[in-house]
């Protein structure tokens, strides 16, 4: 085994080290002063103290290049903690319900958050008659400033979109740790990763936190609930094209994640994201469900938007649409994971032309 790095090779430190062992042997063979000797011209050491200084020093070197490897080998970047902060602190708000106070205050956290790391931030607000009566809805978008003096003339070549509102519960207080605040948490973190380290990737993207995701009545019908992504997708422009791919986050940090994508994804997009979970050492975290979902992605895929819903598997659970869907639902480890894959898809997906 060879270690090799900037300043660092490991067969020149052999060499080295060779070299030194034999600088002793040879001295004490040939029974040279060990003594540090004092000259007019300043400080001589034996060659016996040379070899044994040489030592010493490439035993140091091994030790500290050693355990900087080490380290360097076991550092996981904590997306994960940052994300799970961020999740806490929208759950702290309490259950938000699309039109609700708790709602303007959870879009108001993440406006705030988004605009520190460099966002710009921009609501969609729109009203719909539902089974509660008109509810007041509001998307949040937010494009990457950039230094630009309007990101909105921008294309976007990609979406990440979650949505951000908690289904209304009668009687329950259902939190949606996981459905979905845990996506609105894991991107926030995204949105600071990409700003401070990938400010290229980040110019091409779009983010959406859509509201009303959730159906007032017990099920997603074609007239109740996915309300915020609706909107979006009619109000695109038609003299704008459309991204070139969407990526929908939905209960990604669940303790027990197994990510299901739904089996209508497009191959290039399913094939990103298979690809990122095996680089990231997340396979066995990623497959692909037997069926087709209905979520936010639906009505953004019926109007062109190539999409895929990086979704937990949330049909073989008990938590899913209860109060047990709560911050102890969530691991951070799970959301590391997730966010590492959809970072390095968004890499894969940006890259191609
Ligand atoms: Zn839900």
């Amino acid at each position: 085994m060879t270690f090799r790095g900037p300043g660092f090779n490991s067969e020149s430190l052999l060499n080295l080290a060779a070299s030194a062992i034999q600088g002793i042997k040879r001295a004490q063979f040939e029974r040279v002063p060990k003594m540090v000797l004092f000259t007019d011209g300043g400080l001589a050491q034996s060659p016996a103290v040379q070899a044994r200084i040489k030592l010493i020093g490439v035993c140091a070197v091994l030790v500290i290049g050693g355990g900087c490897w080490w380290w360097m080998a076991h550092q996981v970047p904590r997306y994960g903690q940052a994300a799970l902060a961020q999740t806490e602190a929208i759950l702290a708000l309490g259950p938000r319900p699309a039109g609700s106070e708790a709602s303007q205050a959870v879009r108001q956290r993440l406006r705030g958050q988004l605009e520190a790391a460099g966002w710009v931030c921009v609501g969609q607000v729109f009203e719909r008659g539902t089974a509660q009566g008109e509810v007041k809805f509001e998307n949040l978008r937010a494009r990457f400033a950039g230094g630009d003096s309007d990101p909105w003339q921008r294309a976007a070549k990609g979406l990440l979109c979650a949505h951000m509102d908690s289904k209304a519960i009668k009687q329950e207080r259902f939190l949606g740790a996981d459905d979905s605040a845990s996506a609105c948490g894991a991107m926030l973190e995204i949105a600071r990763v990409l700003a401070s380290s990938r400010p290229q990737q980040a110019k091409q993207m779009e983010l959406v936190f859509f509201d009303g995701e959730e159906a007032f009545g017990k099920d997603i019908t074609a007239f109740d609930g996915l309300y915020g992504s609706r909107h979006y997708a009619n109000s695109w422009p038609t003299n704008v094209s459309k991204p070139s791919f969407g990526v929908l986050l939905d209960m990604i940090g669940h303790k027990d994640l197994a990510i299901r994508l739904p089996s209508d994804t497009p191959d290039v997009l399913r094939e990103a994201v298979l690809a990122a979970a095996a680089k990231q050492g997340a396979g066995k975290y990623f497959a692909v469900g037997p069926i087709p979902i209905t979520d936010d992605h639906t009505p953004l895929t019926r109007a062109g938007f190539p999409m895929v819903d990086i979704i937990g598997d949330f049909t073989q659970f008990s938590w899913w649409h209860t109060p047990a869907d709560n911050f102890r639902n969530l691991s951070a480890d799970s959301l590391d994971i997730s966010i590492r894959v959809t970072l390095d898809v968004l890499g894969r997906l940006l890259k191609q032309p």
